[in-house]
């Protein structure tokens, strides 16, 4: 079952192409190349014929395990299905040609392009102001704290703390902390919803912002909303919307509207980019009010049916990225955003959570659900009833991988003890949603057996358990001919 490296493949002299012999006239590589920067080695290159490549790719392809292939049930990442006419649309040449160095009138359509896209996201969110730039969610965050710090700045008022509920994402933390902001962590209450008391004492005249996810990552829109962000205004700070898991409330609430401040958009969670490995994405990043005047240049103006970019804001924070973003994300975001139509935008969102409420449902015997059994578009559950007859939620994850199912995210957030946080994802039949519960139910059925089924597995994948702790803590990724 396991495959060679290609540098494991092939024989000596052994080529991929011949060319004709050059009737140039031939000189050393010496000579034209100061010899003291030359290597004095040979370089380890593979020796293998257009075949052996062509196979040794192909094969690994086949092992890829993609949501074109199989379900993909992570949560907080939102693996949906992207339509390939977005991928088409993203590939015209008159967009993946362009030059960033272009004159404005000679790439109109493509700044119609990001004009439109800022419209519609001003229109999903209720934001009045966004900027393309950010890279990823991670990235707008930052940018969002950037203009926060600029803000309290130009008002003179000498605020550092980012308050952050414990079922927060890593990056919310990370990113405050990136700025030099001071990070306070807030409680959950038992129902997985901000702890108003705990939120009311931390707030004072040093709060800049509170960052929150809605819903957030349990899978659970926070009730008192209104409360809190009347309550973080009234201290003086700013709420910040990370819109990570807006597949859960497009067209039905908008944070704009909900009081928040700023909000990010992972477009390639919600807005059809494939992710995974680590992008291309975006993280649009949207503002209310006068914080607008913050956000990044260039920011695309219209005049008289004509765009140009406005480098021209004095209280801008400044670029955060070369150009205009990742200009062929974007143009896939809006491609899905005008081929599904308004109300479809809508229907997204609510058959993402319908999906989840039925996964949910079929899953309640097996599981425990320390945070109620309705959700919104993802749950968690808890793996403590299994892993009390000594298999972990790591276990059924593997074994999940045998029967041809992307494993959950697992052990996030960090407050559910063996946690298993399930996305189904609004792309799926209700037929992909049965055989996924069927076969949870096997396994359970496999742990109350012969557990050791399930404590040993993966069983048909090329690799078994692999040590990802080593993994991350001393990756090795130069191939040494002696290995
Ligand atoms: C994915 C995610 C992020 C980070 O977004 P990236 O686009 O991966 O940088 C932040 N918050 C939540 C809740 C997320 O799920």
């Amino acid at each position: 079952m396991s495959q060679k490296v290609i540098f494991e493949k092939g024989s000596p002299q052994r080529r991929g192409c011949t060319l004709p012999k050059s009737e140039l006239p031939q000189k050393e590589i010496k000579e034209l190349i100061d010899p003291s920067l030359l290597s004095a080695n040979e370089l380890p290159l593979p020796e293998v014929s257009e075949l052996d490549v062509i196979r040794h790719y192909s094969l690994l392809a086949k092992k890829n395990f993609g949501v074109d292939t199989h379900f993909y049930p992570l949560g907080s990442c939102t693996m949906k299905y992207n339509p390939k006419v977005n991928e088409e649309i993203a590939s015209l040449p008159g967009f993946s040609l362009l030059h960033p160095y272009q004159p404005e009138e000679s790439v109109q359509g493509a700044m119609l392009l990001l004009y439109l896209l800022e419209k519609y996201l001003k229109e999903i969110t209720g934001m009045d102001a966004f900027t393309l730039q950010p890279a990823a969610g991670a990235h707008g965050e930052l940018t969002a704290l950037l203009m926060t710090r600029k803000w309290f700045t130009l008002k003179k008022e000498n605020r550092t703390n980012i308050l952050v509920p414990d079922s927060s994402h890593g990056t919310n933390p990370a990113s405050a902390a990136m700025t030099g902001m001071n990070v306070v962590q807030i409680a959950s209450t038992d129902y997985g919803t901000v702890d108003i008391e705990d939120l009311t004492a931390k707030l004072d005249d040093k709060t800049a912002c509170l960052m929150l996810t809605n819903p957030n990552t349990l899978g659970i829109f926070e009730p008192e909303i209104l409360k809190i962000a009347q309550l973080v205004h009234s201290k003086g700070g700013l709420l910040y919307y990370d819109g990570a898991n807006l597949n859960a409330t497009m067209g039905i609430v908008r944070p704009g509207d909900a009081g928040f401040d700023f909000v990010h958009i992972n477009t390639h969670k919600t807005l059809s980019t494939p992710h995974g490995g680590g992008g291309p994405g975006a993280g649009p990043v949207g503002a209310k009010g006068r914080l607008a005047d913050l956000l990044p240049v260039p920011r695309i103006i219209e005049k008289d049916g004509k765009y140009s970019f406005n480098y021209n804001l004095p209280d801008s924070i400044g670029r955060v990225k070369a150009f205009y973003g990742n200009y062929l994300v974007l143009a896939r975001a809006l491609a899905y955003i005008l081929s599904i139509g308004k109300e479809n935008i809508r229907k997204t969102s609510e058959m993402a959570v319908l999906n989840a409420n039925y996964m949910l449902a079929g899953l309640k015997d097996i599981f425990s659900f320390p945070y109620g059994k309705i959700c919104l578009h993802e749950f968690v559950a808890s793996a403590a009833p299994q892993k009390a007859k000594g298999v972990k939620a790591t276990d059924i994850c593997k074994r999940l991988l045998d029967y041809g199912f992307h494993a959950p995210t697992v052990y996030f957030p960090l407050i559910v003890e063996e946690a298993l946080m399930i996305e189904p994802t609004e792309t799926e039949s209700p037929e992909t949603l049965d055989a996924f519960i069927e076969t949870v139910k096997k396994i359970q059925q496999e742990i109350d057996e012969n557990p050791d089924i399930v404590k040993n597995a993966p069983h048909t994948m090329p690799v078994k358990r692999l040590d990802d702790v080593m993994a991350a803590r001393k990756p090795d990724l130069r191939w040494k001919p002696e290995d």
